[in-house]
């Protein structure tokens, strides 16, 4: 079946000769793999990326064993090994993102590229270990910035090839992975100059960060399920765009276990912000008769959106999951103790620089060791902090 593919003259072009295909040091065109092909696989290969797998998405992973900072009991929020990490909820955002770009007729590879590579500056511990380590980095002026640290990443740390350092993304990538989320200025950030800050980014890229969403709202939800912090009388009562899918399925199937019924639910949910997406943007782009790259990047705002009505149910979810999951007293417990072990690593190997390995100890007169610091951390997978934390600890006789 030929699908109609609206927005496909809108799309990136993957010809190596593109100005987004280009590389920071030049390389050959491959004999039978599309640039952003190759990005994609450059990304799934990166250590950085194996390390997601070990990465709290919300739960910490195994934190059933995980010791209070204080040394007594344990820190855990409940225990489950179906929780996402931050490796299969990237995998969750590639699947979702894949589908909206090819039923758009957008630029499939670059998608899956920026969506594989869209939480690589993640630091360990989620969002708790984000607020962490940029609360740390602004007692000496800094700031953490998961975006900023992915191009860090891909630019500096990654180190596969013997002429350079970094993976040697294309241009198209190292954009994506700025804009994909955030609207930089020139002003705040002189050395994104060439990521051309005054313009709009690709859709490629602008469906990532809503992908992302969809990804995560419906994936909480279930693993809020898994935890026991959330239950589906709760969602009923709270979630209007759950709601308008569970009724119908519990009617359905009456008498179907109450987590089968939640699956159906689910399920509906995800396909319709997908849905949703799908045809916001492209009536936004016929609207405002937007046919060309060119067009959608001098658009005066992004073109990818959710409607008005679902645009309000995805707030009321979010809220929902900060209300009763997020900030429930169980996570809590888990983000005290991420802060509590960045902020006591930071501070004693910014106090004593020379305990980090040499590669990093090396970087700290060029860089200042807050920032190298932030830097170490920030790679750190959730069970590697930890050692890392109780062998300092023992080593203080704490
Ligand atoms: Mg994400």
């Amino acid at each position: 079946m030929q699908r109609e593919q609206p927005l496909q003259a809108c799309a990136v072009s993957a010809d190596p000769s593109d100005p987004l295909a280009q590389r920071e040091h030049p390389e050959p065109p491959h004999s039978y793999r599309s640039p952003f092909e190759r990005d994609r696989a450059r990304v799934i290969h990166a250590r950085s990326f194996r390390r997601l797998a070990g990465k709290t998405q919300v739960f910490t992973l195994g934190a059933t064993t995980l010791p209070n900072t204080d040394g007594t009991g344990s820190a855990a929020s409940g225990f489950s090994d179906h929780f996402r990490s931050r490796l299969t909820h990237t995998m969750e955002v590639a699947q979702i993102a894949r589908t909206i770009a090819v039923t758009l007729g957008l630029e499939q590879n670059l998608v899956e590229a920026l969506a594989l590579v869209h939480d690589i500056g993640h630091p360990p511990f989620g969002h708790a270990g984000e607020r962490a380590l940029d609360e740390a980095l602004r007692a000496h002026g800094l700031r953490f910035d998961h975006n900023l640290h992915a191009l860090r990443i891909v630019e500096h740390f990654e180190q596969r090839y013997a002429g350079f350092r970094g993976l040697n993304l294309t241009l198209g990538v190292r954009e994506g992975i700025i804009k994909h989320s955030n609207d930089y200025t020139a002003a705040e950030h002189p050395e994104l100059a060439a990521y051309l800050l005054d313009r709009q980014p690709p859709l490629e890229a602008q469906i990532i960060d809503l992908a992302d969403e969809i990804a995560y709202l419906t994936a909480d939800l279930d693993d809020g399920m898994e935890s026991g912090l959330l239950d589906v009388a709760s969602m009923r009562a709270h979630l209007g765009l759950f709601e308008r899918f569970y009724a119908p399925m519990a009617a359905e199937h009456a008498g179907a276990a109450e987590k089968l019924i939640f699956n159906e639910a689910l399920k509906r949910m995800l396909n319709a912000l997908a849905g949703d997406l799908i045809a916001t943007t492209c009536t936004a782009a016929a609207t405002q008769g937007i046919r060309s790259l060119e067009a959608v990047r001098a658009a005066p705002r992004r073109l990818a959106a959710f409607s008005p009505a679902v645009e309000a149910q995805r707030l009321e979810a979010k809220r929902y999951l900060y209300d009763h999951l997020y900030s429930s007293e169980k996570l809590e417990r888990d983000h005290q103790m991420a802060a509590d072990v960045i902020e006591a690593l930071f501070t004693a190997w910014v106090a004593e620089p020379s305990l980090l390995p040499a590669n990093y100890a090396a970087r700290v007169e060029i860089e200042g060791a807050p920032r190298v610091v932030a830097d170490y951390l920030a790679g750190m997978t959730d069970s590697f902090i930890l050692a890392q934390f109780a062998d300092w600890r023992s080593s203080r006789r704490l």
